[in-house]
């Protein structure tokens, strides 16, 4: 009888000591921020889950960005129509909480167009930016002002950025869906009339202008490093002019080659888009922590590659990389969270809520 009360008296502790282990923890950051986030910058990873960013871990000699989140959770990509997603529907999903089809941008599964997170938080009168460093009409950047039943159709896309009285800042590729249109329509001359301020490099940019599109090619931007440090200064720009806004402002940046290196199956260029990924996420926790009312958000659409590490015999390099498609995966994909409302971004969630549980935060 003794040992039995002993032994639940025990067992009684050790559920009262385990489970004020569990809620230190979980009360353990971000109490002091506890305030509503001013700006938003979410970041997206095109094609990066966790072995990406592991490959980035293991080939940084500085510790990286990922490890300054005091938030991690994990996140669900499925689309409305494939266990895989493609970017059109990861991005939809993510720029407006609707799960669809693949291929189809800025709408729901039955073809309605859906409001996006950036089209929102403009009508609030927050100022908006989208960067890229593939066309800016491409599908991840297009799922935050466009609308279109397919992400192909680019010219159609450059028209709703044209027409869009959302989006305040943009800076990617592309160019030529601007002005190498089959309706023979200079969009970028229609734009420019309508108080927009065009540049084809971030050079000699006038940071303080209203409405700021930069098409600094053609077609997609180089790759890393020939395009030198256009993410993360694009970046700084944005910042620079974005911040000046009194009533906060939401930037999109897309790390958008690291999906196209895994496509090639190509490590080096994989290894190169995320170190200037990283690097350009260096930049945005600076400005956040100076800041402080700012909530930054890092996620990816989906993987790319079904990358995986071998046995590197050794320390690791660029060849212990193994791709196990051409294509997507399904993976769970990770998402890192910092600043005011950070807390709200941790355990394993869908794709949909994490512009749900932003907008929660303000
Ligand atoms: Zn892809």
């Amino acid at each position: 009888m003794k040992k039995y009360i002993l032994l639940s008296v025990l067992s009684t502790l050790t559920i009262l000591l385990s489970y004020s282990c569990n809620s230190t923890k979980d009360s353990s950051s971000y109490k002091s921020n506890s305030q509503k986030p001013t700006n938003i910058i979410l970041m997206i990873g095109d094609g990066m889950s966790t072995p990406q960013v592991y490959a980035a871990m293991l080939t940084s000699e500085n510790t990286t960005s990922f490890e300054r989140f005091p938030i991690t959770g994990l996140v669900k990509t499925y689309s409305k129509s494939h266990k895989i997603t493609d970017s059109a529907a990861g991005g939809t999903a993510i720029a407006t909480g609707h799960k669809t089809n693949n291929g189809m941008i800025g709408m729901n599964s039955d073809s309605i167009p859906v409001p996006s997170i950036l089209e929102t938080l403009s009508e609030k009168g927050m100022k908006t930016g989208v960067i890229a460093t593939s066309y800016i009409t491409h599908a991840t950047p297009a799922s935050f002002v466009a609308k279109n039943i397919n992400r192909n159709n680019y010219e159609e896309i450059a028209m709703d950025f044209a027409k869009s009285d959302k989006v305040d800042l943009l800076i990617g590729g592309g160019k030529k869906h601007f002005t190498e249109r089959k309706d023979g329509i200079n969009l970028i001359k229609k734009m420019t009339s309508e108080g927009w301020n065009y540049y084809d490099t971030l050079i000699n940019t006038d940071v303080n202008e209203d409405k700021i599109m930069i098409l600094a090619s053609d077609g997609h931007l180089p790759s890393y490093p020939s395009r030198g440090e256009f993410l993360p200064d694009a970046t700084v720009l944005a910042l620079e002019n974005l911040s000046k806004s009194k009533s906060g402002f939401f930037l999109m940046v897309e790390g958008s080659q690291i999906d196209f290196a895994a496509h090639d199956s190509d490590s080096t260029y994989l290894v190169n888009e995320m170190h200037d990924f990283d690097n350009t996420i260096n930049k945005v926790l600076d400005f956040a922590e100076k800041d402080g009312n700012t909530l930054v958000i890092v996620t990816a659409d989906h993987e790319t590659g079904g990358l995986t590490m071998i046995d590197p015999n050794g320390s690791y390099t660029e060849t212990s990389f193994k791709f196990s498609t051409g294509s997507h995966s399904p993976l769970l994909v990770p998402i890192f969270a910092f600043g005011p409302g950070s807390e709200n971004f941790s355990g394993i969630m869908d794709n949909t809520d994490i512009i749900k549980t932003i907008l929660k935060t303000l």
